[in-house]
């Protein structure tokens, strides 16, 4: 008899709640544990943290030693943060208890390309542990990545990539409205890129590596450019307010060049309500070099359901693969999982 995959999910915020969610309806799923460092998740029945109206009989832990059992657990999904080495402590517990995992940590979708020192300690890790690490979610991960790269599958040669995602800002909560300067002066936009408290998109490099490598371009540098979207109507929502002249967004532009040619551009401006000045959302990807492909997707694919969706998808990919780290470009393309 085929037994579903065993899943523990860690942390329960916007992402990795849906994630669990998700994962209750797929019969081929199973989860077995959840982790959350919130004091008020602790102990609670997984089911009432959802808030899906039921009890699971399965309690929330802040303590992730308690459940990290390669016997009774397949893989970890984990939705905690951005950052490769924030993560490190987690992924060194989940890798010594001999578990696979799926990070949505927009860093760990290619860490060589910011960090190969740390890429490779990661490699080395899941390796003497038998595991596979992948990093997913829809951008870096899919729309300006994967997707890209799957959509050069019948080229014959590529010169050059552009490819844009536009969208809209408005469901997303106060953090990444500070991370993306919404609701601050101009001003006070360039001096938070100055200082690093506006960053804008966290994912170009990683996407544009994984791009690179899976063409072969060579690409041997990326620049990056944040400006801001300033707005000429009122626009709110219920965490930020932006009035005519403050900013509504950051418009973040990804470059790789190989020597002096510039080989993939990566295009994200990202704000609140675009609607309101009659800006439309979508996806568009070109590919210039023989045939030229282009592909346009209107609005744009859903981020935070994609990411939901795609880091549930790739589960059977990632149990299935040989030890180390996996990026999207590393396993089968993404199905969608009804079985
Ligand atoms: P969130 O703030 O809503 O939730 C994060 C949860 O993780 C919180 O409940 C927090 O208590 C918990 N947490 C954090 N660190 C922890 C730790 N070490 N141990 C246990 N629990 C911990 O955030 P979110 O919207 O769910 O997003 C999670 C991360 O995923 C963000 O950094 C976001 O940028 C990233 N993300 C990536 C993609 C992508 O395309 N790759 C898409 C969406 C979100």
């Amino acid at each position: 008899m085929k037994q579903p995959i065993r899943v523990l999910q860690w942390g329960l915020g916007a992402m990795g709640g849906g994630i669990a969610r998700l994962m209750l309806d797929k019969p081929g799923l199973a989860i077995v544990a959840a982790v959350d460092g919130r004091p008020e998740f602790a102990g609670q029945d997984l089911g009432e943290v959802l808030g899906i109206g039921k009890h699971l009989g399965l309690a929330v832990t802040d303590k992730p030693a308690t459940v990290l059992d390669g016997e009774k657990v397949d893989i970890v999904t984990l939705a905690t943060t951005s950052w490769a080495q924030h993560q490190m402590p987690d992924l060194r517990g989940i890798f010594g208890a001999a578990i696979n995992c799926i990070s949505i940590a927009e860093e760990l979708a290619d860490p060589e390309a910011q960090n190969p020192e740390l890429a490779a300690e990661i490699d080395a890790l899941a390796k003497q542990n038998g595991v596979s690490v992948l990093g997913t979610g829809v951008n870096p991960g899919f729309v300006l990545d994967s997707l890209v790269v799957t959509l050069t599958g019948g080229c014959h040669s590529v010169e050059r990539i552009e490819a844009s995602r536009v969208n809209d800002l408005s469901p997303y909560g106060p953090t990444v409205m500070k991370t993306q300067g919404v609701g601050t002066t101009p001003e006070a936009f360039w001096a938070g890129v100055e200082d690093g408290s506006i960053v804008g998109h966290v994912g170009f490099p990683e996407s544009i590596h994984m791009i690179s490598e899976a063409l072969g371009l060579d690409v041997d540098r990326i620049e990056q450019t944040r400006e801001p979207i300033i707005t000429k109507v009122h626009r709110e929502t219920p965490h930020v307010t932006a009035e005519p002249g403050m900013v509504a967004g950051c418009s973040h532009v990804g470059i790789g060049f190989h020597g002096d040619t510039e080989v993939v551009r990566l295009i994200h401006p990202q704000q609140i309500h675009p609607h309101l000045e009659d800006q439309d959302t979508g996806d568009y990807i070109h590919i210039h070099g023989r045939p030229e492909v282009h592909m346009e997707i209107k609005p744009e694919i859903a981020g935070g359901e994609t990411t939901m969706g795609i880091a549930v998808n790739m589960i059977p990919h990632v149990v299935a693969a040989s030890p180390g780290l996996k990026r999207m470009i590393d396993l089968p393309a993404p199905a969608a999982l009804m079985g």
